[in-house]
């Protein structure tokens, strides 16, 4: 069993190197009375905090520094199993971000996003990659992961790089985006979308959004959005216009549908990106009677 991250926040991290023993509170094995869940601050790595219980043999880490540079992987997109390797200087991206720059800024605002949108949200450029840099944010506000995207023609890289920490268990939050309006249009709604800007234009129309940031969706993270984020319907707006993309929204669909919740898929021609407020609005409206 995986002991999650926040479960063992609660406890006073040890030094480097150095073991504490603490009773398991919640202990899944039965009541722990006898310290047997063991944290570690790991000898290599400063900050990382390894726990082990000889209880229920769960075992989990997480880093003392939220801010930290990350241990990367990167991917390319969906249907493609080669990884790409991380350039050195992109595993810093807190101390090599610049304020966005004219380019990714204006590449922003050509999708329709709003300026206030686009500050509060945190876009930046990655000096090391010449790269939008695009945080995916978790609970309390956390970066989880993030994305590079290409803006330079000359760029051969893929469209996006994604990056994500290893030692994060994903949840259905990440990525997961709130209305802007207070209160949103509906609060029972989340729309499925493939990229953080469609998201966001989906929450200037007054929707909550989550990112698939690809085209793939887990039974877990679906399970997630109807379960804990309590959405009970699922409107799922991905890009029209490949049967690869088609499939795989026809098989997201049919998973929450089997979750139990209402379910809308949308087949106009383009994602939220390319619509405007008031067009995704309409669409809203028209599928959600
Ligand atoms: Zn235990």
């Amino acid at each position: 069993m995986k002991l999650s991250p926040q479960s063992l926040r609660t406890y006073s991290p040890p030094e480097m190197g150095v073991t504490i023993n603490y009773n398991h509170e919640k202990c899944p094995a039965g009541v722990d009375k006898r310290r047997r869940l063991y944290l570690t601050g790991s000898p290599h790595t400063p900050g990382l905090i390894l726990a082990y219980c000889h209880n229920c043999g769960g075992s989990g880490a997480y880093h003392l520094d939220t801010r930290r540079p990350m241990p990367l992987t990167a991917y390319l997109p969906d249907g493609d199993s080669s990884t790409f390797e991380v350039p050195a200087y992109t595993k810093l991206p807190f101390s090599q971000r610049l304020p966005l720059g004219s380019v990714g800024l204006a590449w922003l605002m050509s999708h329709g996003l709003s300026i206030p949108t686009i500050d509060r949200y945190g876009f930046a450029h990655d000096v090391g990659t010449n790269r939008l840099y695009i945080p995916i944010y978790g609970q309390e506000d956390r970066v989880v992961k993030y994305q590079l995207r290409k803006l330079d023609l000359a760029d051969q890289g893929p469209k996006y790089l994604n990056v994500q920490d290893y030692l994060h268990t994903p949840t259905c939050f990440d990525g997961l985006l709130y209305s802007n309006l207070s209160p949103p249009r509906s609060i029972s709604t989340v729309v499925i979308c493939e990229d953080v800007v469609s998201g966001l234009k989906v929450t200037q129309a007054g929707y909550d959004s989550y990112v698939l940031r690809g085209s793939n969706l887990s039974a877990e993270i679906a399970l997630g959005l109807v379960r804990d984020a309590q959405y009970n319907t699922v409107v799922v707006w991905m890009d029209n216009d490949s049967d690869v993309i088609r499939k795989k929204a026809h098989d997201i669909s049919e998973f929450f549908k089997l979750l139990g919740a209402k379910v809308r898929k949308i087949d106009v021609e383009a994602d939220p990106k390319n619509y405007t407020e008031n067009g995704i609005i309409g669409v809203m409206l028209d599928v959600i009677k």
